[in-house]
């Protein structure tokens, strides 16, 4: 099989339209069988629960390949078992996890001259995700949904070397307390967007949320959990109902203990203790983890100790550990590579 001729170390994180992507309708209380489709369009009602009154859910992860040649996913079970909590959430219907996990496979194969090649940095963005998209005016949730996964090769995410993030504490809410914030909700974006967009144009890369009922927790950024690192070592992560559950928050947690032999806490971690910590770091699919330098708390100026020019010694550790696994040069935990082929 051919590659494209995409340059691939060069590629930035945009949509670039792919040959196949799969579908399936859900009509009548039933899911079709779904099949791999050509065209990238989709039409449907003016009046879709989509369009009117948001109703749609999405999952983001990657397939890579590793470095004996085999095309992969991590963990993609977790993500067929976070879109069945979205769905719910929703009052939108299941799309079965096993034949999400198949679909997930066919999209791949189907797209292989798109899946990056070892050691590029690069990998094959993969996004399900699922809308209701029957007519909808009285606010009920839509009778019919569609569940479409594409895939987008995407480029490396820490181009020309890790650059420590600097984010600020935002006056915006991310999620309430008993709301959407632990599901992947198209929703939860829509309303983030005006903080973030804002936060670029003053300088910060992203925006740390808190508790909106007390103000004086970390929840998360926009699209990432936080890690944080104390000074002997310990590795924590904010521990809240409103934050979405990151499965590379999860497996770092897991890596940090089995692999790493350090101690690991989800806790509730108050703001003013941000400055005990020696590292921070944001994890998710894209970045694996991100370091985060400086947080600003309306002006006041939080530095972690690792600083500006680099990750933490810690938090490299865990990156290194978590993507040699990913890339097959360390040895994985059970079921966590799903090989594709
Ligand atoms: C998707 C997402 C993450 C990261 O989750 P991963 O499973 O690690 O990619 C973190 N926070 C939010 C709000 C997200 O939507």
């Amino acid at each position: 099989m051919e590659k494209k001729n995409i340059d691939w170390s060069n590629l930035g994180f945009g949509y670039i339209e792919t040959e196949k992507r799969f579908v399936s309708n859900y009509k009548n209380g039933a899911w079709d069988e779904g099949a791999l489709v050509s065209d990238s369009m989709i039409t449907m009602s003016e009046c879709a629960g989509v369009l009117q009154y948001a109703q749609t859910c999405f999952e983001g992860m990657k397939a890579y390949t590793t470095e004996d040649g085999r095309i992969v996913t991590f963990r993609p079970d977790l993500n067929a078992a976070r879109m069945e909590d979205s769905c719910k959430r929703l009052q939108m219907p299941v799309f079965p996890q096993d034949k999400f996990i198949e679909a997930v496979s066919k999209v791949v194969e189907a797209n292989e001259a798109y899946v990056p090649p070892y050691g590029s940095g690069a990998t094959l963005y993969i996004r399900p995700y699922m809308f209701g998209s029957s007519p909808v005016i009285g606010v009920k949730p839509a009778d019919e949904y569609q569940f479409r996964i594409f895939a987008t090769p995407v480029g490396p995410y820490f181009k020309g070397g890790v650059k420590p993030l600097t984010i600020r504490v935002s006056d915006f809410d991310r999620a309430a307390p008993n709301g959407t914030g632990h599901i992947k909700a198209g929703l939860n974006y829509a309303m983030s967007l005006y903080p973030i967009v804002t936060a670029h144009e003053e300088g910060y890369d992203e925006n740390m949320y808190l508790d909106p009922k007390t103000r004086t927790k970390v929840e998360e950024t926009g699209g990432a959990n936080f890690l944080f690192i104390t000074k002997d070592g310990k590795v924590v992560t904010p521990k809240s109902s409103s934050i979405l559950p990151s499965i590379t928050r999860r497996s770092l947690m897991q890596v940090a203990k089995d692999y790493l032999g350090l101690e690991v806490e989800e806790r509730e971690v108050y703001l003013d203790e941000l400055e005990n910590f020696a590292e921070c770091g944001l994890c998710g699919t894209a970045a694996v983890i991100s370091p985060v330098g400086k947080v600003v708390d309306h002006g006041k100026e939080i530095c972690f100790p690792s600083g500006m020019n680099d990750m933490g010694p810690v938090t490299k550790k865990l990156y290194d550990t978590l993507t040699g696994i990913q890339m097959g040069r360390i040895e994985a935990p059970e079921g966590w590579i799903h090989v594709i082929k």
